[in-house]
């Protein structure tokens, strides 16, 4: 492909883990496709050493890398499976214990790197014939025509798309310039992000424990150090981020109740701020979002990228779709199956999110037991528990083709 090629089927902004999935989920759908994306991913990083970024991938997303042919690179990368799941309530009582052999599954999922997963699609896209990277390379302005979307890059070249598709994060200028509105609120929250050696084994489970500040949870890493992400009102974040390394030991130690011994911290903390936000809508004549630029989610139950890499499924099947049918694949008559198959399940899962979080953040008394009891009557309902884990391993029936079993 030519480097002054300047008109494309699709132009996807944004070559994070989600815009990246969905460039390579239709590269074999003969459509010329440009990534634009503005950070070059890190090719390299030292042995041993674990970024503070890192997911809970669900099975569902597991299938879709598969099929994208990036699982095996990204094994070779590092992977951490989890094969059980502790839940508990600081206030009030109460557990929830799930585990992958009730479902005659080896594991509920895995803890991976963000750029190891990053790096492995890169990879994949940059030995796409179809595909064409712009990197480092961002935009400054669109139009949207009728015949597609004009895209303005910063070194003045202009891009043409007949479909442009946004997936360029959670602060989407994709978004913002096509006047998409969002709804949604700041969460006055932080996720603190570190990794801590424990003093014991974490018998390879996530735990994670609601305190009335916020969720932390401990995920285990196969080297047997656990990665962090403590989410906390921001005054008791700004108080935990100015701690020096001994006494954040201490403070997380307790707020762990010591379940894996003493926790040392291991490495730098970086936070986040978190908010709640979804796009009023994901698709307009000749554009979509996808990922984090229509949705962004209370980190509590690691399920954003899952969310995103689903998006990125349905919408190469939208497309597929349309292409089978002879339809143009930038109307909404091919890009609404993409919104129809995915806003309901992200809405439903943006808002059990934001309810567990205002539920376990509350230290009302009569909030407290309550909950102290749901958590006790959900563990001993079997067929809920056998729900839950299925949804969260995605192995329901409505999933897009690329996440099937
Ligand atoms: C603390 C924390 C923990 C989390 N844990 C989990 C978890 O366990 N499991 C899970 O599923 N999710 C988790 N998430 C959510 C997950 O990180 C996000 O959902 C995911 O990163 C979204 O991916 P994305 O590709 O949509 O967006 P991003 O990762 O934000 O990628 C966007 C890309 O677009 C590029 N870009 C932006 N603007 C432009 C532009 N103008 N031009 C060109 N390129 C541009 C950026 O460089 C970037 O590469 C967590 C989030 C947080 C904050």
């Amino acid at each position: 492909m030519s480097d002054s090629q300047s008109s494309f089927d699709v132009v996807v902004v944004g070559g994070g883990m989600v815009g990246a999935a969905f460039a390579a989920a239709i590269a074999d759908l003969g459509l010329s496709i440009a990534v634009i994306e503005s950070r070059e991913p890190l090719r390299t990083w030292p042995a041993g050493e674990i970024d503070l970024r890192v997911l809970a991938l669900s099975r569902a997303s597991q299938r879709i890398l598969e099929r994208l042919e990036v699982w095996e690179r990204i094994r070779e990368l590092g992977i951490s499976p989890y094969r059980q799941m502790r839940v508990w309530n600081a206030v009030g009582g109460g557990h929830i214990h799930f585990d992958s052999q009730d479902l005659g599954e080896a594991d509920l999922g895995h803890i991976v790197e963000n750029r190891a997963i990053q790096l492995a699609l890169w990879e994949a896209l940059e030995s796409a014939d179809a595909i064409h990277l712009l990197c480092p390379a961002s935009i400054t302005d669109i139009e949207m025509q009728a015949s597609g979307a004009r895209l303005i890059l910063t070194d003045g070249r202009s891009i043409e798309a007949r479909l442009l598709v946004g997936a360029d994060g959670r602060d989407s200028l994709v978004r913002a310039l096509a006047g998409i509105e969002t709804e949604g609120w700041d969460y006055d929250q932080r996720a603190i992000v570190a990794n801590a050696r424990p003093a014991e084994w974490h018998q390879e489970t996530a735990w994670q424990r609601f305190l009335p500040t916020g969720p932390l949870a401990l995920l285990p890493l196969a080297d047997g150090r656990c990665s962090i992400v403590w989410s906390a009102d921001d005054a008791r974040a700004a108080e935990l981020m100015a701690m020096d390394e001994d006494a954040f030991s201490v403070a997380l130690t307790e707020a762990s109740e010591a379940r894996l011994g003493r926790l040392s911290l291991d490495g730098p903390r970086a936070s986040i701020p978190l908010r709640l936000q979804h796009a009023k809508t994901y698709v307009r004549p000749g554009l979509a979002l996808i990922g984090d630029a229509a949705h962004a989610i209370h980190p509590l139950a690691g399920q954003g990228v899952n969310l995103g890499f689903l998006d990125a499924a349905e919408l190469a099947a939208a497309l597929d779709l349309g292409l089978a049918r002879g339809r143009d694949i930038a109307g909404l008559w091919t890009i609404r199956h993409y919104e129809r198959a995915r806003r309901g399940d992200n809405q439903m899962m943006l808002g059990a999110m934001d309810l567990l979080k205002r539920l376990f953040g509350s230290d009302q008394p009569a909030l407290s037991s309550l909950r102290g009891l749901g958590l006790k009557v959900a563990d001993q309902l079997t067929p809920l528990k056998r729900r839950f884990m299925e949804h969260a391993l995605g192995l329901g029936a409505d999933s897009p083709p690329l996440a099937r079993r």
